[in-house]
């Protein structure tokens, strides 16, 4: 067994653990292997140890890995998490199967008009700012209903749900309440008629707290491939 299947199978015990403490059934939490700065043969064995989806951050790096990795592109969902600025939204709806850190309209319109039409409409998540700090990205809490509604209308683009990334916090309560927040957004957000399905939230440290939270989709990395290493 290669060292990345093991580290799978114990971030799935890691899932399966919270949501069973939290009433959950386990096939509820879908694992998101985040494979940034690693290299596309990481992603061939997480692939063979049964993974299928992943988050990748930076356009020009995924894209040579999607292409690299043609040949099981049927077999695998990939997830654009990281930030997107609206010149570089054109590969992203060429190749993605999902968006989850459309921070702004206008991201969503572009990815919305550049969908290529032989495609299914792309799977969205709107980034909220649930931490609040001026220089994070994602929309303000105050504002998520507006911009949520407008994207829910636009042709090519599915709103699945919201995705954040709060502060790091090192114990569990600290850790629970801004995805609290986060899922108090999307109850009000479906309460006021969105058909969502999808809270993207919860990373290697505080997947926990996040699966408490209700968390559908948590985005791991460190404890699938190993620490990134960002010098090259
Ligand atoms: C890198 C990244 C992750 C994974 O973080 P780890 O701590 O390595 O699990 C998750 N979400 C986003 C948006 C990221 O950029």
């Amino acid at each position: 067994m290669t060292d990345i299947a093991r580290h799978l199978e114990a971030v799935q015990q890691r899932i399966a653990a919270a949501a069973r403490s939290a009433g959950r059934d386990p096939r509820t939490v879908e694992l998101l292997a985040v494979s940034k700065t690693f290299p596309a043969d990481d992603v061939r064995a997480a692939h063979a140890a049964g993974q299928r989806a992943f988050g990748e951050n930076y356009v020009q790096e995924s894209i040579a890995k999607i292409e690299t990795l043609a040949d099981l592109r049927a077999d695998l969902e990939w997830h654009f998490i990281g930030p997107l600025q609206s010149n570089k939204t054109r590969p992203v709806a060429e190749h993605f199967d999902w968006v989850h850190s459309v921070d702004r309209l206008k991201i969503a319109q572009r990815l919305s008009g550049q969908r290529p039409a032989h495609l299914p409409p792309l799977n969205v998540c709107l980034q909220v700012n649930v931490s609040g700090e001026a220089s994070k990205s994602g929309v303000a809490p105050g504002e998520v209903a507006e911009v949520a509604h407008a994207i829910a209308a636009l042709p090519r683009v599915v709103l699945r749900g919201l995705m954040s990334i709060p502060e790091p916090e090192s114990d569990l309560a600290a850790q629970r309440a801004p995805h609290r927040r986060l899922r108090e957004l999307f109850d009000t957000l479906r309460a006021d008629g969105l058909a969502l399905d999808t809270l993207s939230m919860g990373m290697s440290a505080d997947l926990e707290a996040a699966v408490l939270e209700g968390a559908t989709i948590v985005r791991i990395g460190t404890a699938i491939f190993g620490a990134r290493d960002y010098s090259h």
